[in-house]
């Protein structure tokens, strides 16, 4: 049994938390989310915290360089190597996923899951949330970078057939429903996802 490594995409707002909630559950990997640890870095006031407080607040991206040592550095944990990763928020800009394919070398990703919901929508959730960034301007611009750094990388997946799109309208339960079956549908299916996965 050799363990998964899995990549979630889709706009902010579009439940990627949530979902990888209930995937990690599933199929057994860690959920490294990128958003989560700078939001603990930024709780804990370490000095990557207050270095990226702003730019979170203002809906930026933190450097590229920075977000490249924090991955590299949590996936040669000993829980990732057993048990494989769910990336969440990484990579998102197209020199964020080059150094992924060099950090993972032969664990190699599996499937990248495209969480696939309209702008509108994700714009209604994330205002009713309200988190820190949460501000019309925030979410503006984050969507903005999506289209523009993050959405391209999805071609990427596509090209290589790992890439899953799953509607992400309907409620929580539904939603993880399709994701199951999308990844259950891996299970042989593919000689480079056929080796079986953590939830096997
Ligand atoms: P959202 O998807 O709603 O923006 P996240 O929790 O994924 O929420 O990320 C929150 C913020 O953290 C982003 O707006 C960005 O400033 C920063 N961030 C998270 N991941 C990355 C990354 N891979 N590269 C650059 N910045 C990131």
């Amino acid at each position: 049994m050799s363990p998964l490594h899995l990549v979630i995409f889709g706009r902010q707002g579009a439940g990627k938390g949530t979902q990888s909630a209930h995937i990690v559950d599933a199929f057994g990997c860690v959920h490294v989310s990128t958003g989560d640890m700078l939001r603990a870095a930024i709780a804990d006031e370490t000095e990557l915290g207050l270095a990226a407080k702003a730019i979170m607040d203002a809906g930026g991206l933190v450097d590229d360089d920075t977000m490249i040592g924090i991955v590299s550095e949590r996936l040669s944990a000993d829980d990732i190597v057993a048990n494989g990763v769910l990336l969440d928020g990484f990579p998102r800009t197209p020199a964020q996923a080059e150094e992924l394919v060099a950090i993972l070398g032969d664990r190699s990703i599996d499937a990248a899951i495209n969480l696939e919901v309209p702008i509108e929508e994700v714009t209604e959730r994330m205002l009713a949330r309200g988190r820190d960034d949460d501000t019309p301007e925030s979410i503006a611009k984050r969507l903005e970078l999506y289209e523009s750094q993050t959405r391209p990388l999805l071609d990427w997946f596509d090209e290589r057939g790992l890439l899953m799109t799953v509607d992400g309208l309907g409620n929580e339960d539904d939603v993880f429903g399709r994701v199951r079956s999308a990844l259950d549908a891996l299970n042989g299916t593919d000689p480079q996802v056929g080796s079986g996965g953590c939830g096997e």
